[in-house]
């Protein structure tokens, strides 16, 4: 079988394909229809089927595999490394499960999680899974006021953190963040679960806190049977940013999601039950979701949890952890190998990676001189995957498990299985030609494992998902792309005014919102602007009350510093801007509407375009001198 006709037969006989893909998990229940798509765009599969992704991460291995590993630990900020065999996790979580069980939390229920990269955060989106709760792991590089509307969103019973988390040798404190974003929130949870790694010190919040190293104890022994859940009920929701200052919650079900990254594991990442996965990412994030915990679980891998940077002790750490592991599939970020690209070279290849079956980066471009550097220093092959939030495993990549179809420098590959990728004309909505740029669309239904709607919200799935392109009922993943003549499809940005920093997707709204709220800001406008090592960083403009504040350079500098604290524990650190540049007007359309791009192109030395619009050509100039341009 080729990949293309394999695609062509996921598209053109939808519910025969996902019925065969279906088999890779177990049922407690079998569906009875594969598919319902009566409701535009709203797809519902494997209706009536009841299943648990926690029984299909964890128990269903307990036969073959019990002692094997599972979830291997290893915290270079802390020293700790440890080994849990799929027996051990079995216990562990079900631990969990009883202590959640016992604070009220059942079938439906929100959990947030909001952690460090430690196991308790693993064993706790898995005791929801086996419990039938729903978690909403928040990353915990977020600060309190983000932390805040995803609390009032998701409205916990029960929040699951940290003492701290640790980076680059550095403490960073949780429990001060999540108290202060509890008092911000309307909603209250009633219990907060503390795991104290004795990191940092926590004062204890009489009623609400409960130790989880106490809880544990008093769990030991604790049979917690699964719930099984029909296919289509929510197993998570997972917050993104989009254009609009408030966050999505990108709703997942149960049996799709399985099914989906079961066959992706299969198909595309060829891993193997027994042997080991590897992907560098964080809880926080999809990948996270989808290929830290349940991806590889779901096979039969062990997994490793990786709490570190990708250069301490030093720039081999990585390679190392293949080597002593046997990885042999590994999941990082292009982030992580420009980082490396700074170090001595002869990292890569200390180590013996030959177990490696392939390196597979994703979550931002992936430019050539760094997929060249990499594939060459390692000597093992690097596939690029392209995704979201929103669809939970490729769109776009190559699928070995299929074909060995080669990869293409610069290019994420050709549509996956499932997916109908288009690529439109912005404004006619028509298919445009080979090598012509269009908006990469996704005619629905949407393959399973995708977000069902966004939580709480049918009809901001539809409007924000299924209106942008006129007149057509399309998913459109708001990234430009073009096809070259062989099928190949290279990625060429965001359509909207999503930044991509380090990997990780910020909407420049939320940030200008956070820095509106400093005192002396009257309006700003924030946007991505290409960085070599971040792939895009954010940078502000910004009008004031009263520009006498910034009239000498002092004053200046206290203020840009004062602004970048703001964003900091509002929004975390990743949101900082690298600068905030003062001027006194933005540049503006007639009707009032900031012209981001064409302020991102004077950023990044471009020409800034059509300027037809403009209200007053000398907001640009003012642009122009900051940037001393
Ligand atoms: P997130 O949902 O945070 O993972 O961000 C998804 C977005 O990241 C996509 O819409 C793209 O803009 C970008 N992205 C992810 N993977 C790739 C890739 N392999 N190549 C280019 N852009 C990517």
């Amino acid at each position: 079988m080729n990949l293309e006709s394999f695609h062509r037969q996921s598209i053109e006989d939808r519910e025969g394909f996902w019925a065969k893909q279906a088999e890779l998990i177990h049922w407690n229940k079998p569906f009875g229809q594969v598919l319902d798509y009566s409701k535009p765009p709203f797809a519902r599969w494997f209706l009536g089927g009841e299943t648990n992704l926690c029984f299909n991460a964890i128990d269903r291995h307990l036969a073959s595999q019990a002692d094997k590993p599972a979830l291997i630990y290893v915290s270079t900020e802390t020293g700790e490394e440890d080994t849990y065999s799929f027996r051990q996790l079995h216990e562990e979580v079900m631990r969990m499960a009883a202590i959640m069980i016992e604070q009220g939390v059942g079938k439906g229920d929100r959990v947030l999680v909001y952690m460090p990269m430690v196991p308790q955060a693993v064993f706790a989106m898995l005791a929801c899974a086996r419990i039938g709760a729903i978690h909403s792991v928040v990353f915990g590089g977020f600060a309190a006021h983000s932390l805040a509307s995803r609390i009032d969103d998701a409205t916990p019973k029960l929040i699951v953190s940290a003492d701290a988390g640790s980076r680059a040798g550095k403490v960073v404190p949780y429990k001060h963040l999540l108290d202060e974003a509890i008092e911000l929130s309307a909603h209250k949870p009633s219990c907060v679960l503390m795991v104290d790694r004795k990191l940092a010190p926590m004062t204890r919040i009489e009623g609400r806190d409960l130790d989880y190293a106490s809880q544990r104890e008093k769990h030991l022994d604790a049979q917690v049977p699964v719930t099984w859940l029909e296919s289509n009920e929510i197993s998570y929701t997972l917050y993104t940013s989009g254009t609009t200052g408030k966050p999505k919650g990108v709703q997942r079900d149960v049996g799709g999601y399985a099914v989906a990254l079961a066959a992706s594991m299969k198909h595309i990442y060829c891993g193997n039950a027994g042997e080991t996965y590897f992907s560098s990412s964080d809880i926080g994030w999809v990948v996270g979701h989808s290929y830290i915990v349940y991806g590889p679980l779901l096979a039969g891998m062990a997994t490793i949890v990786y709490e570190g940077t990708p250069v301490r002790p030093d720039a081999g750490i990585l390679w190392r952890l293949v080597e002593k592991y046997q990885v042999t599939v590994m999941f990082s970020a292009p982030t992580a190998i420009r980082v490396l690209k700074k170090q001595d070279p002869a990292y890569l290849t200390a180590h013996d990676t030959s177990s490696l079956r392939a390196l597979f980066l994703a979550g931002e471009p992936l430019d050539e001189p760094t997929a060249q550097w990499i594939e060459e220093g390692l000597g093992r092959p690097i596939i690029d995957n392209y995704w979201q939030t929103e669809t939970g495993w490729p769109i776009l990549t190559v699928a070995h498990g299929i074909e060995k179809t080669p990869t293409r420098l610069g290019s994420p590959g050709m549509p996956m299985y499932g997916y109908d990728v288009r690529l439109l004309h912005e404004q006619t909505g028509e298919q445009v030609g080979v090598n012509e740029k269009g908006v990469v669309a996704i005619m629905p239904p949407l393959p399973p494992g995708c977000m069902q709607t966004v939580w709480g919200d049918d009809e901001r799935f539809v409007d924000t998902y299924f209106s942008s392109i006129p007149g057509k009922l399309v998913y459109s993943t708001f990234d430009w792309g073009v096809r070259d003549a062989d099928g190949y499809y290279f990625i060429l940005g965001r359509t909207d005014d999503v930044i991509n920093v380090a990997g990780h997707r910020l909407g420049t709204r939320e940030i200008e919102e956070s820095i509106s709220s400093h005192s002396s800001v009257a309006e700003c406008a924030v946007v991505g602007v290409a960085d070599q090592l971040k792939g895009q960083v954010a940078m502000a403009f910004a009008v004031l009350k009263d520009p006498t504040v910034i009239a000498t350079t002092s004053g200046r500098l206290a203020l840009e510093g004062e602004i970048m604290k703001v964003v900091d524990n509002q929004l975390g650190a990743i949101a900082r801007p690298s600068r905030v540049h003062f001027v006194t007007l933005l540049p503006k359309t007639r009707s009032g509407k900031v012209l981001r791009r064409a302020i991102q192109a004077l950023c990044e030395r471009r020409d800034p375009g059509d300027l037809t619009t403009i209200e007053d050509q000398a907001a640009l100039e003012q642009v122009r001198e900051a940037l001393a341009i």
